[in-house]
């Protein structure tokens, strides 16, 4: 366990003067909001880390789970939505199911995850927030998510034809998608969902999100 998270004491201290000063005594605000908003009770975490202990990824977060489920009752929202953790994310929901105390972390990452994706924050993941972004923006078009359109959305966004050279694995893309063509498993057209007005809906309910 890492006190310097857990202790209240140590936990000022670590909060950068700037940042301490910036959030000021919203700690409380910002934790009722989170748990209004995902209906998680956050004040139940006891910081056992058994979340994280069961997280398949926590060794690639910068903030581990149990961390940013303790930065929430801190009110320490700037770190959050700053973090790797949130893009890093897998939505697996090994951390809740071993939550001894039924905290949906899940639940409160992927809601940070919204948060930061509607806010003016750099985010620290910039080709997974983008990701992100293209698949809301294909589903709701389509009220479906069809592989090939996303991928074509997502390679248009600035920036990250130019990163995938870069990286090294646009032609290993390429071949993917090639063989998932050739198998059948890489549709080029999908209908519209008929649910697509309700999907549309629910969308701009999340976008009216004031953070
Ligand atoms: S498993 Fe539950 S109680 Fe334990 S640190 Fe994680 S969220 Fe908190
Ligand atoms: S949902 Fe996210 S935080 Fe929880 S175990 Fe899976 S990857 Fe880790």
């Amino acid at each position: 366990m890492q006190n310097i998270i857990s202790d209240p004491d140590q936990a000022r201290k670590h909060d950068s003067g700037k940042e301490r000063k910036l959030i000021g005594d919203r700690g409380d605000y910002f934790l009722n909001r989170m748990q209004g908003e995902t209906g998680v009770n956050v004040s139940a975490c006891y910081q056992c880390e058994r979340c994280t202990n069961a997280c398949p990824v926590s060794h690639f977060m910068d903030i581990k789970p149990h961390q940013a489920i303790r930065y929430v009752q801190l009110g320490w929202r700037e770190d959050l939505l700053k973090s790797s953790t949130i893009w890093m994310c897998l939505s697996c929901e090994m951390c809740t199911t071993y939550c001894p105390n039924e905290v949906d972390v899940t639940e409160i990452i992927n809601h940070l995850r919204n948060m930061a994706a509607h806010s003016s924050i750099t985010p620290k993941e910039k080709s997974l927030a983008v990701f992100h972004q293209t698949f809301l923006e294909v589903l709701q078009t389509s009220g479906r998510v069809n592989e090939f359109r996303l991928m074509n959305a997502y390679y248009s966004k600035p920036d990250i034809l130019k990163e995938r050279v870069k990286q090294g694995i646009l032609i290993e893309d390429l071949l993917l998608g090639m063989t998932l063509l050739r198998k059948g498993r890489l549709k080029l057209f999908t209908p519209k969902s008929r649910a697509i007005k309700e999907i549309k809906r629910v969308y701009s309910q999340t976008r009216g999100e004031i953070v």
